[in-house]
């Protein structure tokens, strides 16, 4: 019998993404809940693994906490990757399209929280978006989804070998930095701006709002804020502030 089967007793499917599943769980020894997500190996298991093995290297209180990770061969050959982490109660996309729902009026400042300590760690999320924001019990802000997650190698000193492909300029990272602070961006707006469901609208108001174009009466009533998202979409993506930046600049 497999790992997952031995030690996990299935509660339900939490939700299906491009590469895997991912179930809630009770594990059997230390009978806590978890998120247990399982990705089918296609191709390569390097870049699966690459998954866990970032996700492992962060420790933040608002980015997913992880457990563990390990893979099982399948028996009709293939295998499966598992990444153990921490069960979170519900996403920003689902808080986004109820319209009762309260989000957390921290949540903006902590997601900028864990975005700052991922640049500093040089990675880049690079698929910051409401399907991949989490909230625990306590409504605390946990960032999640390292599947397109990068880490940058930076150019070695004066005198170290520079091999192809392998390290990246500064100017290429913060490059890098600034989609997801596009993303920070859009999201800072989306958050200010809700939208019910049904309004038909919200795919063209997001549409125009990525070239800087808000509804004319949001706009007039939130200047200051239009102004500030309107940095973060900078089609100059070297103008967009850091998280640092944004962070100095909440209230
Ligand atoms: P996609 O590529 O569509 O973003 P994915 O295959 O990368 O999906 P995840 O985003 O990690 O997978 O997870 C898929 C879904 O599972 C999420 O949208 C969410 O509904 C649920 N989920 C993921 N992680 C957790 C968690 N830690 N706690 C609760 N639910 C989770
Ligand atoms: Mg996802
Ligand atoms: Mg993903």
């Amino acid at each position: 019998n497999t790992k997952f089967n031995e030690e996990f007793t299935l509660i339900k499917q939490l939700g299906r993404g491009a590469d895997g599943v991912v179930y809630m769980c009770r594990h059997k020894f230390d009978g806590q809940v978890y998120a247990v997500k399982q990705i089918h190996v296609r191709k390569d298991l390097e870049s699966v693994m690459k998954e866990a093995r970032t996700l492992s290297t962060l420790a933040h209180a608002n980015i997913v906490k992880y457990h563990t990770s390990w893979w099982e061969e399948q028996p009709g050959g293939g295998c499966v990757v598992y990444i153990q982490m921490q069960y979170c109660t519900s996403s920003l996309k689902d808080m986004l399209e109820d319209p009762k729902a309260l989000i957390p009026v921290a949540a903006f400042n902590e997601l900028v929280q864990a975005v700052e300590y991922l640049h500093e760690k040089k990675i880049i999320h690079r698929d910051i978006a409401p399907k991949n924001i989490f909230f625990d019990d306590y409504n605390r802000l946990k960032l999640g989804d390292f599947g397109l997650a990068k880490k940058k190698l930076s150019l070695p000193r004066e005198g170290g070998k520079v091999g192809t492909g392998m390290y990246s300029s500064p100017k290429q990272l913060e490059n890098e930095m600034a989609s997801d602070i596009f993303s920070l961006g859009m999201i800072l707006f989306e958050l200010n701006c809700r939208f019910s469901p049904e309004n038909q609208d919200r795919d063209s108001t997001m549409q125009l709002a990525k070239d800087g174009i808000f509804p004319k009466e949001w706009e007039i009533a939130n200047q200051e804020l239009a102004e500030k998202i309107r940095s973060m979409l900078h089609p100059n993506r070297s103008l967009r502030p850091t998280a640092s930046q944004i962070l100095a600049s909440l209230p």
